[in-house]
């Protein structure tokens, strides 16, 4: 985490030399107990924002405010957006929870889980501490960035006109999300308006199939990294998209992510050229690193100092097939030729979690699946009490 703010410090002390700020602000969603994997830096000038669904400790606010110099800004998460709403069955959700942990489907028995995703979802976006902002950057605790940033992603993001920058893609569980496309599919029949008509689908739906003919085939944007406009999250589109969604209770009685949610949404409501790959940004997130490639520009320049060899981009996890296919096989433009030309390595990351617990990941033909008997599985799997831990 040290490193991690290290970097961002980098980014900030380039608003030295350019004091005009973007709209935007760093934002954290944290527990208490993570204090330690979020220790920061001094000498932002881009805002902290740390959000909880309860209250912070006087020891979390104490060390973290003393970190970044007094530019952070400590909220609660509303009882709404941090609880079952009162169409959801609990009873019901409570033995979909079950059924989940009993196949040992990830965070399958996490009722806080759920909570979590439902929030970047629907309503960190409309959280009052974020009123005054155009773009978030989500960082979360444990995370490592690997590069210099040469340049201010958020002013990047607003000359360019984009909407969502990601760092990696990859395949999501199918059994977290069974009904997740069929209501997706209903929703662009009640709302064709909403579809926008240079999308991004392609990254979404194998075979050039629209979105009634097509399959999801489970690419998403890893979205514990997000830089991102909360001017299309606050969109009547996305609002009725999220409400269409949230109806259905399936955040709780499936598992649906945030991350499969905002990444459909994205790929169906925005121009494509409103995404964005932050190719240039080296990053970690447990078990997986995206460390640019081009040897000259990132490595031999020293602005990188992570593994290329340890590139997930081309793990057969990754979609970067699907984005590739979906720009054109334009990826990343004329920077990274023939990315999927070369021999795909096997990264896969098979050591300890962030938790120390050991995440096996196998292939199956319906993608990436939690091993059965996996010795971290019991935890992950365990059902909770009452609003998380
Ligand atoms: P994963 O990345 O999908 O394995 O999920 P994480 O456990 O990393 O959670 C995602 C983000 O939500 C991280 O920033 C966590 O700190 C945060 N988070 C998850 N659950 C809770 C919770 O119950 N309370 C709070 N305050 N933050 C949470
Ligand atoms: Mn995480």
């Amino acid at each position: 985490m040290v490193q991690l703010l290290n970097r961002i410090k980098l980014l900030n002390n380039l608003e030295n030399q350019q004091p005009q700020l973007e709209k935007a602000t760093f934002v954290m969603l944290v527990r208490n107990s993570e204090l330690h994997d979020a220790r920061f830096n001094k000498n932002f000038h881009y805002p902290w924002l740390f959000l909880n669904d309860k209250p912070f400790s006087p020891e979390f606010i104490h060390m973290t405010r003393s970190l970044v110099s007094g530019n952070a800004t400590y909220g609660r998460i509303p009882k709404d957006a941090w609880s079952m709403p009162d169409w959801v069955d609990r009873q019901k959700a409570r033995e979909c929870m079950r059924a989940m942990a009993t196949k040992n489907i990830l965070y399958g028995g996490s009722e806080s889980y759920r909570h979590m995703c439902r929030f970047f979802s629907g309503f960190l976006w409309r959280h009052e501490l974020l009123a005054d902002y155009d773009y978030y950057w989500r960082v979360e605790p444990n995370t490592q960035l690997y590069c210099d940033l040469t340049y201010d992603p958020f002013t990047y993001m607003r000359e360019n006109n984009k909407t969502y920058g990601f760092v990696i893609n990859l395949l999501e569980f199918p059994s977290t999300i069974e009904s997740l496309w069929p209501t997706v599919q209903n929703f662009s029949r009640e709302h064709p308006e909403y579809i926008h008509p240079n999308n991004a689908l392609d990254f979404i739906v194998d075979g050039n199939k629209n979105i009634t003919e097509g399959g999801y085939n489970n690419c998403h944007f890893w979205s514990n990294f997000e830089i991102a406009s909360l001017k299309f999250w606050r969109s009547q589109a996305y609002q009725d998209f999220f409400d269409f969604l949230d109806r259905t209770g399936n955040f709780y009685y499936e598992r649906w992510g945030d991350a499969p949610v905002h990444s459909i949404a994205v790929s169906i409501m925005l121009d494509k050229e409103e995404i964005h790959w932050f190719y240039d940004i080296g990053y970690r997130h447990h078990p997986f690193t995206h460390c640019p490639e081009p040897k000259q520009e990132f490595h031999d320049s020293g602005r990188c100092y992570c593994n290329p060899t340890q590139n997930f981009d081309r793990d057969p996890y990754a979609c970067t097939k699907q984005y590739r296919h979906m720009r054109g096989d334009l990826g990343v433009p004329g920077r990274v030729p023939g990315i999927l030309e070369q021999p795909v390595l096997n990264l896969v990351d098979r050591g300890k979690g962030a938790n120390g617990l050991r995440t096996k990941l196998k292939m199956s033909t319906e993608g990436l699946e939690l091993m059965p008997g996996d010795e971290g599985a019991a935890q992950l799997l365990k059902i909770e009490d009452g609003e998380g831990k």
